[in-house]
C-alpha cells in the first residue's frame, strides 16, 4: 500500500513536471520533487529512478487537456489564482525611524474581535516598520465595567496573534495624575463642577444652553471637587469642561470629563470614588505615553478634536491621528451588548462560540492569525465603511493554510466494503448508496475496485482514469472522529485515518472532499471543529 502511494505521487509529480513544462517532464526535476516530499526514498536510487522513469513516461504520453482534468481534481492548488503581491500599508505623516510611538488601547470590558485585531496589526505593523515602540494600555477607568478576567484574556489573544508590545500600562493607576491636571483645568478656569441634576443638564447641552454652574468661581469649584472625592453622592455633581454650549460638535458642548462612581474597580478596588471619562483619560495618556501616532477607527473622530483640545489646554503635545473605517465581520455581532444577549439566550454556546467574531471563538473555528494580518493589509485604512464576507476570511485563510496543512481521509457514515484478497475497507455511505454492481470506483491514492454484490468488491486495476469516481476511504485501523459544523450546529460522524489521533490540540489539517478542521479535543472520538471547504 505505501508504494502504492509513492508511486502515485510520483506520478503527479511528473504530470505537474510535463504540465508546466508544454508537455514534457523531465526526469532530473521529478527526482527533485519526490526527494524533497520524502527523504527516506534516498536509501533505494536505482528503484527509485525506474519508477520515476515511467511515471515520465507515462506522463508525456497525456495530452495537456488530460493533464489538466487530472490535476485539477488531484492538485486543485496548482490553479489557485496566483496570489496578489502583499500590498504595503502607506507612509504615516510625521513618522521619524526610532521615534513613532503607538498603543494598543483595549478597555477590558469583553473579549477582542476581528475588528480590534485589524486596528492592532496597523500599530504594530508601523511601530516595527519605524524601530518605534508599541504600548499595550488598558483603558481601563470604568469601574462598573472592567473585570479582571478581560485583562488576562486580552493579553491571551495579543500572544495568539503575534503581537508583542514594549511595555503594558494601566490608565487606572494614575488616578492622582486625573486629579492633578483635573484642580489645573479649574485652577485656570477651563473646568468647574457642575451640580445641575442629570436630566436637567442633558437638556440645557442638547439645546445649546449655558448651564449656571458656569459662573461657579475656581475656589468653589475646587472646594465641590474635593467633596465629589468624599461626600457627594453619585450623579449629585461632575466635573466639565468650559468649552462651547452652541458648538456644532456635540462633544465640545461642556463634557464630563470626571464623574463620581461607587463601584469597587478589579484593580483599584474602592479606594477612589472620582473617575475620568474616556475622553480625558485617554488625551491625557496619549500625551503622558509619548505616543506619535494614532491609529483607531473613524468613530472616534468627533472626540480626536476634543481630545487634541484637553492636550491644548493642558500644554501637552497632540499626537498624529489617523481615522479609518471600523472593520465587522457580516452576519456576526461585535457589540457586546448583543453577544451577550446571544448567550443569555443560549443561541450561541459563550464568547468563544465558533459562529462569533470574537478571537477566541475564531480561533477555535480553526482561522489563523496570519489571515487577520493580512486582512488587515487588504482592506488598508480605508474611511469608507468595511463589512468584511465570512467568504473572504475564509478565503485568505484557506491561502494560508492550502500551503502547510496535513492532509488525511475523512469518511463520514463510513459503510464497511470486503475487497477481495486485498483487506477490509471503509467508504462513505452515501457513496456506498448510490453505487452499481459493476460499477468500477477508485479508492483514493490506492487502486480501482468493482463492486460484485454489496457490500463486497474485486481488484479491477492501478491506472488511472480522470473519469473514474474516487472515494475517500480508510482501513480497518480507522478512528472514531466528529466533526462539528458549527454554522448548523450538526455534528458529523465518521472514522478517520489512524494518523490523526497523533495530531495536538488545535492544529488544523485538511480532510480531502470535506475541507479544514481544527483539532478541538483528543479524546476518542477526536473532535474537530469544520473550518471551511
Ligand atoms: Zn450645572
Amino acid at each position: 500500500m505505501v508504494a502504492k502511494k509513492i508511486e502515485r505521487d510520483v506520478f503527479l509529480f511528473a504530470l505537474e513536471n510535463a504540465f508546466l513544462h508544454k508537455g514534457k517532464a523531465s526526469e532530473g526535476a521529478v527526482l527533485g520533487k519526490t526527494l524533497s516530499s520524502n527523504q527516506s526514498l534516498k536509501k533505494d536510487l536505482p528503484t527509485l529512478r525506474k519508477l520515476i522513469s515511467k511515471a515520465v513516461k507515462d506522463a508525456n504520453k497525456l495530452s495537456i487537456g488530460e493533464m489538466e482534468v487530472i490535476l485539477k481534481e488531484e492538485k486543485p492548488e496548482l490553479f489557485e489564482k496566483k496570489e496578489k503581491v502583499e500590498r504595503e500599508l502607506p507612509e504615516l505623516p510625521g513618522a521619524v525611524k526610532g521615534k513613532v510611538v503607538t498603543r494598543l488601547a483595549p478597555e477590558p470590558n469583553g473579549y477582542l474581535h476581528i475588528g480590534h485585531a485589524v486596528s492592532f496589526f496597523f500599530n504594530h505593523y508601523y511601530a516595527q516598520k519605524y524601530s518605534g515602540k508599541l504600548i499595550l494600555r488598558f483603558e481601563d477607568t470604568n469601574p462598573e465595567k472592567e473585570r479582571t478576567e478581560y485583562y488576562e484574556a486580552i493579553k491571551e489573544d495579543l500572544a495568539w496573534l503575534g503581537i508583542k508590545y514594549d511595555k503594558v500600562k494601566r490608565n487606572s493607576d494614575d488616578i492622582d495624575l486625573f486629579y492633578k491636571h483635573a484642580e489645573a483645568l479649574i485652577n485656570s478656569g477651563d473646568a468647574y463642577v457642575c451640580v445641575c441634576p442629570v436630566e436637567k443638564s442633558r437638556k440645557l447641552r442638547y439645546d445649546g444652553k449655558n448651564c449656571p454652574c458656569r459662573r461657579i468661581s475656581p475656589e468653589k469649584s475646587d472646594k465641590l471637587f474635593t467633596e465629589m472625592k468624599t461626600t457627594l453622592k453619585p450623579g449629585s455633581a461632575s466635573l466639565r469642561l468650559k468649552l462651547d454650549m452652541k458648538s456644532k460638535n456635540t462633544t465640545f458642548r461642556d463634557p464630563t470629563i470626571m464623574r463620581i462612581v461607587e463601584a469597587e474597580h478589579p484593580l483599584q478596588g474602592n479606594k477612589y470614588r472620582v473617575w475620568p471619562l474616556y475622553d480625558f483619560a485617554n488625551a491625557i495618556e496619549d500625551a503622558k505615553c509619548g505616543v506619535t501616532h494614532v491609529l483607531r477607527s473613524n468613530e472616534f473622530q468627533q472626540r480626536n478634536k476634543l481630545q487634541n483640545k484637553i492636550r491644548e489646554l493642558l500644554g501637552m503635545d497632540n499626537p498624529h491621528i489617523i481615522s479609518y473605517s471600523r472593520i465587522n465581520l457580516e452576519g456576526t455581532p461585535t457589540s457586546k451588548r448583543e453577544i451577550q444577549k446571544l448567550i443569555d439566550n443560549g443561541k450561541v454556546s459563550g464568547w468563544d462560540d465558533p459562529r462569533l467574531a470574537t478571537l477566541k471563538a475564531i480561533k477555535r473555528r480553526g482561522i489563523v492569525p496570519e489571515t487577520l494580518e493580512r486582512l488587515a493589509k487588504e482592506v488598508r485604512m480605508t474611511s469608507g465603511s468595511t463589512t468584511i464576507s465570512i467568504d473572504a476570511l475564509n478565503t485568505i485563510n484557506r491561502k494560508i493554510l492550502s500551503p502547510k496543512t496535513k492532509h488525511y481521509f475523512f469518511v463520514p457514515s463510513p459503510e464497511k466494503i470486503e475487497v477481495k484478497s486485498k483487506g477490509t475497507f471503509y467508504i462513505p455511505k452515501a457513496d456506498a448508496k448510490s453505487m452499481k454492481k459493476g460499477e468500477i470506483f477508485r479508492l483514493k491514492d490506492l487502486f480501482n475496485v468493482k463492486l460484485t454484490t454489496k457490500g463486497k468488491a474485486e481488484f479491477d486495476s492501478d491506472e488511472v482514469k480522470a473519469d473514474t469516481k474516487k472515494l475517500q476511504w480508510v482501513d480497518t485501523d480507522a478512528v472514531d472522529t466528529e466533526l462539528l459544523i458549527s454554522e448548523t450546529g450538526k455534528t458529523i460522524k465518521g472514522l478517520a485515518q489512524k494518523e490523526v489521533s497523533k495530531l495536538k490540540l488545535g492544529e488544523i489539517v485538511q480532510f480531502e472532499r470535506v475541507g479544514f478542521a481544527r483539532v478541538e479535543s483528543s479524546d476518542k472520538p477526536i473532535k474537530f471543529i469544520f473550518t471551511h471547504e
